[in-house]
């Protein structure tokens, strides 16, 4: 079985009022602490699995894991290869935050095994980057880019984030041709989500948070893909921009619904049987996580098995995320019935919409369909 392995750091130096991630600024436990659990949860997990597997990436993701000690980030590489059989040219990134990385750090953790790294710069406006509670300027972001070349790392993503409060389409494109300017592979390209719970959500129901509307919000996503593209940057998902041979073969395995599994406080994962699937989670709190590794248990806190129904919804919406849609002969295989027999119907609207098309024999959102995704994905829920 190939799976992709994702490995959970979740502490940061603090928490940014927009952020909803499992991450916490006050970490119970020590660095190594943690490690260890993580590397403990990785052995029973293994254990647990009858099948032969190999692993074709690893995503040190959080939280902040461009904190932990890179000799940690080594242990956990070498951990997946003995249990995981982690293959030796496999894309193996570390998520960095721009404050908290050095030249010196950056070589120790290229020398760990990591080949990818994906930057959260999400803008090079010191006054946005204030008002998001990040603990980097737009100076910081310049010099881990710096940094990060200097390090030997060819392979470098940039994210950024737009429809921030008080931000223009001006500064917007200003950010995007700041991050084009470093000339990075990958470029990742969010829009602002207000999450329910964080200081954002109070914010914004208090009317304290000036968010850009629909239609500017849709301009700033329309200009990303414009001057993306006009450098040489192609779209391959919704919010996804790469040069070429440097798409995200991680992320590209979620889209493509290969299995995964997640290690560390929160993280989720995905199996392909028995049945249509399973997805499960471990326990968010960093504590309650650490207790039950402790205890020589596997974390898990729920657990999901899969109708039909639902593994046809994910499969659609999460394949319509990339630019090259969903093959209908490869629905007809999975689910022994057409598109058209399932949905026809009920996405006859998105058709004539000029939301969906299909081509070629893949079915695919359009240019409009991307701006407005979710109303697409919501038909198959
Ligand atoms: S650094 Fe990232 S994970 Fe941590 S609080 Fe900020 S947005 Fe969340």
């Amino acid at each position: 079985m190939e799976l992709s392995l994702y490995l959970h750091y979740p502490f940061c130096l603090q928490k940014c009022p927009y952020c909803a991630f499992n991450s916490v600024a006050d970490a119970p436990c020590t660095p190594d602490e943690y490690g260890n659990a993580l590397l403990a949860e990785m052995e029973l997990r293994r254990r647990e699995l009858a099948d032969d597997v190999s692993a074709v990436t690893l995503y040190l993701g959080g939280g902040t894991p461009s904190l932990m000690d890179p000799s940690l980030a080594g242990r956990l590489v070498d951990a997946s290869a003995r249990l995981f059989r982690l293959a030796p040219d496999a894309e193996i990134t570390l998520e960095c935050n721009p404050g908290t990385v050095t030249r010196e750090r950056l070589d120790a953790f290229r020398a760990a095994g990591v080949n990818r790294l994906s930057l959260g710069v999400q803008s090079f406006d010191d006054g946005l980057l204030h008002s998001l509670g990040r603990v980097h300027g737009a100076r910081e972001a310049q010099d881990a880019f710096a940094a990060a070349r200097g390090a030997g790392f060819d392979n470098v993503g940039i994210d950024l984030i737009h429809s921030l409060p008080g931000q223009t389409l001006a500064q917007w494109r200003n950010d995007l041709l700041r991050a084009c300017a470093l000339s990075p592979e990958h470029l990742s390209v969010y829009g602002l989500t207000i999450e329910e719970g964080t200081p954002f959500f109070h914010l914004e129901r208090e009317g304290k948070l000036p968010l850009p509307d629909e239609d500017e919000s849709a301009a700033m996503y329309e200009t990303a893909a414009d001057v993306l593209a006009a450098r040489g940057y192609e779209q391959y998902e919704i919010a996804n921009f790469a040069r070429s041979g440097y798409r995200s073969a991680h992320n590209s395995g979620y889209w493509n619904r290969r299995p995964f599994l997640g290690f560390g406080a929160g993280a989720h994962s995905f199996l392909r049987s028995p049945g249509y699937g399973v997805r499960f989670s471990s326990p968010e709190s960093p504590r309650e996580y650490l207790g039950s590794v402790a205890r020589g248990e596997l974390p898990v806190a729920e657990t999901r098995t899969l109708s039909r129904r639902d593994a046809m919804a994910e499969f659609l919406f999460l394949g319509l995320r990339t630019c090259a849609g969903i093959s209908l002969d490869q629905f007809r295989r999975e689910f022994s019935a057409s598109f058209d027999e399932v949905y026809g119907d009920s996405c006859a609207g998105l058709f004539s919409a000029g939301l969906l098309e299909s081509c070629d024999g893949f079915l695919r959102l359009t240019a409009s369909g991307r701006i407005l995704s979710n109303q697409v994905f919501v038909q198959f829920l």
